[in-house]
């Protein structure tokens, strides 16, 4: 039939799935079958483990999922929204929108499941997916029966959806008619299905509220069950264009960029709005022969960038030099930029070329330039003007054409002022500036970088790490990085030593060092993740206990805390705090004695 062979990775295409994600089916092995027809609430991930996840940093302005960001807005501007969409798009367009809007979350929370979980078994996995979307205020779900068949991959499962917001929006504005409304919930639960199976298995609303019935009924099968998914497959924009259609390129467009790097520059690594910034205007000027002067903090990535704007340059095919000013004793730093003639002075036994001259045609990239002596600065800018340098201890000038791009972490117009910077080299360097933000101020980026030098080190040293704990991750978006982005790829080279193989990188292993752990980070205290009757559906003994950080707290004291919290919680039970921490129970006693915790008087 029509579109039953459409591969997941076609699908995940065309909806903006992350391309980083290795193939679905490459990282669920011995996928196991399963039957249920009610959920086990005790299973982790817990409704308890997944509200972990779930953190709010209004200091900053956002709020997390794990390592992605939501909005928490009001169902009635939603509801305004697609009643927009409707009114300006039709119906049928209106809901496949929504239908994918849905499909991107649903695949991203089961992204986020394998990837925080991935010894959970699939039924649990799948589960997941439905606590997931109740906690994100969407429906609560009620599992009629799931089936799935591990060694022909067929899925069937019935499940009855309650409270669903959509509906309520959409009764709101149209009352009850003909059709179901729940496109973006249906959507939700394809993404998630398919993407945590690695095979499309299309999810359809047979009876809905909007519709008139009592409450909304859901059935999932995998696509080849299905006789009739042509509909499905438009609305998720694989249309009935034949078994090996091609995706829709203009789909992809519409739904955005969604490489975590710029594109066409796979080392630089970001998405906040700063960084996008700083991209854009390298790529403006990178044709151009301006000169170009980056400014920002130690750490943030200038050589990265001025590495960036000469492969975007019509130099890119010729050398790249860099040299940091800083690093170069005062004495070397003329010689080292312009050569030396053979005998200028005790030492210069021979001749040889400066940087300049080794990145003829290409790009020299001076960072630190603010450490230049007067000198140095004098013949940086008749290099600068004349296109021409002189070797020290030479007499004849020697004719370059390097581009000039420099660097500095310190404020040039200040060191200007004192007089420790000529101000026509200065003005001679400013024509572009570039500044890039420290990491504090682009934190949408720290979970793409964190997940980059994840991967970076993981290959360089042969480590099976699958990710970061809640409470790493929580911790790095609490950390202030006053080292910025190098300080961010050290503490995960560190972590990925450190770490057992098969693990998932803890705060102890990143945060080794006396840092300083920063302003505060709220997330969900375990108890609101209980159902309407109080009832914590995970069990109160599984989940970990929240301590919030505070300001100017270091490490051991949270990590005391943290102990401390586990203890009381589980009634002095030192095994269940053991737990609760994920450490082994001999691990929490020799811990709490170096915290000086007894142990054996801890009660609630
Ligand atoms: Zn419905």
């Amino acid at each position: 039939m029509p579109g039953s062979r459409i591969s997941l990775a076609q699908l995940m295409q065309v909806t903006g799935v992350s391309p980083s994600t290795p193939p679905v089916d490459a990282r669920f092995p011995g996928q196991r079958g399963f039957e249920l027809n009610q959920v086990d609430g005790s299973s982790h991930p817990t409704l308890a483990d997944l509200s972990e996840c779930l953190f709010f940093s209004p200091g900053d302005g956002r709020i997390w999922l794990q390592d992605q960001r939501m909005v928490l807005m009001h169902a009635e501007a939603m509801g305004s929204l697609r009643r927009e969409l409707i009114e300006s798009m039709g119906l049928d367009k209106a809901r496949g929108l929504l239908t994918r809007m849905g499909y991107m979350s649903g695949a991203r929370d089961a992204e986020l499941i394998r990837r925080q979980w991935p010894d959970a078994e699939p039924s649990v996995a799948a589960m997941a997916g439905t606590r997931l979307h109740a906690l994100e205020g969407q429906v609560k779900v009620e599992v009629v029966r799931v089936r799935f068949d591990a060694a022909s991959g067929e899925y069937q499962g019935e499940f009855i959806w309650h409270n669903s917001s959509e509906d309520d929006e959409h009764i709101a504005v149209y009352g009850v008619g003909g059709s179901p409304a729940c496109w973006m919930q249906t959507g939700y639960a394809t993404g998630y299905v398919s993407t945590l199976f690695g095979r499309l298995i299309l999810f359809r609303e047979v009876a809905c509220r909007s519709a008139g019935d009592a409450q909304c009924r859901v059935i999932g099968r995998s696509v080849e069950l299905w006789e009739d998914p042509q509909e499905d497959l438009r609305h998720l924009q694989l249309g009935d264009r034949g078994p090996n259609a091609e995706p829709v390129a203009a789909t992809a467009e519409a739904l955005g960029e969604h490489s975590p790097t710029s594109g066409q520059d796979p080392t630089l690594v970001g998405a906040s709005s700063a960084f996008n910034a700083a991209f854009h205007m390298v790529r403006r000027v990178a044709p151009t022969p301006a000169t170009v002067l980056f400014t920002g903090e130690s750490g943030v990535g200038k050589e990265m960038f001025a590495r960036s704007l000469h492969r975007n340059s019509d130099r890119a095919a010729r050398p790249f030099v860099a040299i940091n000013c800083a690093a170069i004793p005062e004495t070397l730093i003329e010689s080292e930029l312009f050569g030396v003639e053979r005998g200028a002075f005790t030492g210069a036994g021979a001749s040889r070329p400066g940087r300049f001259e080794r990145a003829d045609g290409g790009t020299l990239f001076l960072d630190e330039i603010g450490t230049l002596s007067l000198v140095a600065q004098g013949k940086l800018l008749r290099a600068l003007q004349e296109g021409e340098i002189e070797r020290v201890g030479g007499t004849k000038t020697v004719k370059v054409n390097v581009r000039v791009v420099a660097a500095t972490n310190e404020h040039l117009r200040e060191a200007v002022r004192k007089g420790s910077f000529r101000e026509d080299l200065f003005y001679r360097l400013n024509v572009f500036p570039i500044h890039l933000p420290p990491l504090r101020e682009r934190s949408d980026d720290i979970p793409l970088l964190m997940q980059h030098f994840l991967n970076h080190y993981r290959e360089r040293y042969q480590r099976e790490v699958p990710g970061f704990s809640q409470r790493a991750v929580k911790a790095l978006f609490n950390y202030g990085f006053p080292g910025n982005i190098r300080e961010l790829q050290n503490l995960i080279e560190r972590a990925v030593i450190m770490v057992n193989d098969g693990e998932l990188i803890d705060v102890h292993q990143l945060f080794r060092g006396g840092e300083e752990l920063s302003e505060g980070v709220l997330s969900l205290p375990a108890s609101a993740a209980g159902d309407a009757g109080g009832r914590l559906v995970g069990g109160t003994e599984s989940s970990s206990s929240h301590v919030s950080l505070t300001p100017g707290q270091t490490l051991g004291g949270a990590e005391q805390e943290w102990i401390a919290a586990a203890l009381r919680r589980s009634a002095g039970n030192i095994a269940a705090a053991a737990r609760q921490l994920g450490i082994t129970r001999a691990t929490l006693l020799y811990r709490a004695k170096q915290h000086g915790i007894e142990v054996g008087r801890i009660r609630r």
